[in-house]
């Protein structure tokens, strides 16, 4: 029952987080710990040969220890890192060409929203948004120059979850169409993409994969070497590459992943319980409740549900911005996935740059309140959304 009917987690994922790729004999110095390396540029034996690495933006010691770490997390080939999860996006992006079509799930995380509405767009890239969870509608969506579908599950803020190994059948039905899967919310901990046919996996590392809210990254990870390569090239091409110091950190936090995602995911669920029982609440949106529009989808694909998720209560924007004004342990803040709770309002926050219209269609009310629960202790969080409500209402 510890699972309440969800995948079954595959076994030594805290081993591979620990030891992938971090091989103290790799080092000369057999170093335990990843070193920092800082050097920029790499001394070769004679003209035009090297030893692996010839400048930081091409590659780097500690960089590639973190890749190929987050590569083995997602039972993955090749693992790239980026200077932030947008950054990883656009370069994702530059797969494809003056012409192409992309479809995306509608409730994206904003900044993806921001970007393909009114970046990609100028460069002759257009992106068709549709509601996920309709088969029919993705489906209708595809174009005959559609060459990458865009999934996000569970989705931001709404919390839908997306079937995908359905969305990769229509892509394969097609032809060559890359599927993507952002997997921030969840981490390889809950869920892996790859797994079900997805051809990239990318991340916000900004989130719970580095969860010390101290860092800004992104990453891929694809299986095959074609987009392997491809996106290798992209990376150096581009030059949106994080620092190795940065790396470091990720690397570090990753060592925890699974014990902090463990404690996300039983945490957030006693809370998402209590708030259903709660007289001021008009529904919660999280994954793990059987109450949730697609919680069997959710079983065949995660492992649990991470510490984020959403909930509608029966009042306004006053009343919003009383409650949140009023949290004492969680903060009112933007972002997810770290260790300390956080506690926002979508519609004028992370979301506020998503078209009103389309908010509104989408169901990003003033009364949707997004929570990022922490590790601290379960009851001291119960304590303080109580209190606020109470101030609130
Ligand atoms: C934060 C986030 C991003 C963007 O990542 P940055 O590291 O902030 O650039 C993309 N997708 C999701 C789901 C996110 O939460």
């Amino acid at each position: 029952m510890a699972d309440h009917g969800f995948l079954k987690q595959k076994p030594g994922f805290a081993t591979i987080a620990i030891h992938a790729g971090q091989e103290p004999e790799k080092w000369n110095s057999a170093a335990v710990v990843t070193p920092i390396v800082t050097s920029t540029t790499f001394k070769q034996p004679a003209p035009a040969e090297h030893t692996g690495f010839e400048y930081g933006r091409s590659g780097n010691p500690t960089r590639n220890t973190l890749e190929e770490c987050l590569a083995a997390l997602d039972g993955g080939k090749y693992g790239l890192t980026f200077a932030s999860g947008l950054g990883a996006t656009t370069t994702l992006v530059a797969l494809l060409n003056h012409g192409d079509h992309i479809v995306s799930s509608d409730d994206v995380y904003g900044g993806t929203n921001r970007l393909l509405r009114q970046v990609v767009s100028r460069l002759g890239i257009n992106t068709t948004f549709t509601d996920f969870t309709n088969i029919e509608k993705v489906k209708n969506a595809m174009q005959e120059n559609t060459k990458m579908i865009w999934i996000e599950t569970p989705t931001n803020p709404l919390l839908k979850v997306v079937d995908i190994e359905a969305i990769v059948k229509i892509a394969r039905s097609r032809g060559d169409i890359i599927v993507v899967v952002d997997n921030t919310f969840l981490t390889p901990y809950l869920q892996r993409p790859l797994d079900f046919g997805a051809d990239i996996v990318m991340y916000s590392l900004t989130k719970y994969m580095n969860g010390h809210s101290d860092v800004i990254m992104g990453a891929a990870i694809v299986n095959d070497k074609a987009i392997g390569d491809k996106l290798r090239f992209l990376q150096n091409a581009m030059g949106i590459v994080p620092s190795p110091m940065d790396c470091y950190f990720v690397n570090r936090s990753l060592k925890t992943l699974a014990l902090r995602m463990e404690h996300h995911k039983k945490s957030s669920l006693i809370i998402a319980n209590w708030l259903e029982k709660h007289p001021k609440i008009v529904e919660v949106l999280h994954p793990g409740l059987p109450t949730h529009a697609q919680h069997e989808i959710a079983k065949k694909q995660m492992t649990g549900h991470s510490g984020v998720f959403s909930f509608k209560h029966s009042g306004g924007l006053k009343e919003s911005r009383k409650f949140l004004s009023s949290l004492k342990v969680f903060t009112l803040a933007e972002s997810l996935g770290g260790y300390e709770s956080l506690a926002e309002l979508p519609s004028v926050m992370t979301h506020a740059s998503v078209p009103a219209l389309q908010r509104e269609e989408l169901g990003i009310t003033d009364s949707l309140v997004r929570l990022s629960v922490g590790l601290e202790d379960t009851e001291d969080l119960i304590e303080d959304l109580d209190q606020a409500f109470k101030a609130a209402f």
